[in-house]
């Protein structure tokens, strides 16, 4: 009888979970890889898949920050990325997202996030056709041919990577999109999931002066400030939009931010934010990968603001490297692997997937 994995399996928008079992492939392709999943990081955009806030094709197995530990090379695989040797055994991270390397914006445009024929591990692979371990909440994922893998120095504990998953490429991806962070700058970080807290260690690591980060969720707010937040905010603590602004602009001499990002997923924090930006300030808008539909927003805004918006979306495998390169120097100072929350067994997916939605945890783990 052929070898079976079990795997956690999303078929349509607010059902639980299911767990299903799938054959394992009976052949490796020369340059793919199975891997043995250690931890599956539940991301937020995993809740609003969940509920069906982006268009993907069913089903699918959630999943998009995924350490593993190699069980099968292909043939022709036997180096990372960075050309370190890899074996069975090695505990490893991949780059989620795999471009085709040749339509416009691979090739051209040099934007391989917006690859025409992106496939996106947990997202867009449906796990119907063989060999279906196309996402993190399973007890093994299928590394096609060209997915970028990098093998993990020991030391870094695999909690201190899943903490930050899919959100320190994100963030990276961010402020390498908006130009960077300047020195003795003033940055505002609406939101303290994990790309708000991963924007507060890239503020604090690129010089930042005054770090302010708003949530609603006090123990959110807590970790933040445990970090070395300047000032941290709960939104419930105002009476409405305008007295937020006003604090910021309190808490920057008056003049506003130098740079906001966005990390909150809320479509009314974007105008607010846009107010605590100073004159000419920097605006990041990260925190929309799904749709969560529209809010009243004035032009006007921007226009004498000067505003500058930059939006991105998703991660190269370059925001991958350098997102594992700032984990591994940092991950001790900012107590990242204190972030997770808590642990659940591959049965118990959807009950993770509540507990994000809920915000009880700054991050839920699977580890099947
Ligand atoms: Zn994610
Ligand atoms: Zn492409």
């Amino acid at each position: 009888m052929t070898a079976q994995g079990s795997a956690s399996v999303f078929a349509a928008p607010k059902r639980p979970l299911a767990i299903q079992r799938f054959p394992l492939p009976e052949k490796i392709e020369d340059e793919a890889a199975l891997l043995r999943v250690t931890a599956a990081g539940v991301c937020g955009t995993d809740v609003h898949l969940w509920h069906g806030r982006l268009k993907i094709p069913v089903p699918v197995i959630l999943g998009h920050e995924t350490v593993g530990e190699v069980a099968t090379l292909g043939s022709r695989l036997n180096r990372d990325l960075l050309g370190n040797p890899l074996a069975v055994g090695d505990r490893v991270v991949f780059a989620s997202g795999v471009s085709c390397g040749r339509c416009y914006y691979c090739a051209i445009a040099q934007e391989p996030t917006r690859c025409l024929r992106r496939k996106v591990y947990g997202i867009n692979l449906t796990c119907s056709q063989p060999p279906h371990f196309f996402g993190g909440q399973a007890e093994y994922v299928y590394l096609i041919p060209g997915v970028c893998i990098f093998k993990l120095p020991d030391g870094l504990p695999t909690d201190a990577i899943v903490a930050v998953g899919c959100a320190a490429p994100t963030t990276v991806h961010a402020f390498e999109n908006a130009g960077g962070m300047h020195h003795g700058e003033n940055v505002v970080i609406q939101g303290a999931g994990p790309v708000g807290l991963f924007s507060l260690v890239l503020a604090l690591e690129g010089g930042a002066s005054k770090v302010i980060v708003l949530d609603q969720v006090q123990s959110r707010l807590e970790a933040a400030k445990k970090m070395g937040a300047d000032h941290v905010l709960n939104i419930s603590d105002f009476e409405n939009s305008e007295q937020r602004v006003a604090k910021v602009h309190e808490l920057t001499n008056g003049i506003g931010a130098d740079m906001v990002v966005e990390c909150s997923g809320n479509p009314k924090a974007v105008q607010e934010g846009w107010l605590m930006c100073r004159d000419s300030g920097r605006y990041l808008e990260v925190g929309h990968y799904t749709d969560r539909g529209e809010a009243p927003l004035n032009p006007h805004i921007i226009t004498r603001k000067q505003l500058k918006i930059t939006g991105s979306w998703g991660m190269a495998p370059r925001h991958y490297l350098h997102a594992l390169r700032v984990i591994e120097k940092v991950w001790s100072k900012y107590g990242l692997n204190q972030l997770v929350g808590r642990k659940f067994p591959l049965e118990d997916s959807t009950q993770a997937l509540e507990a994000v939605e809920k915000g009880e945890v700054v991050k839920a783990v699977i580890t099947p």
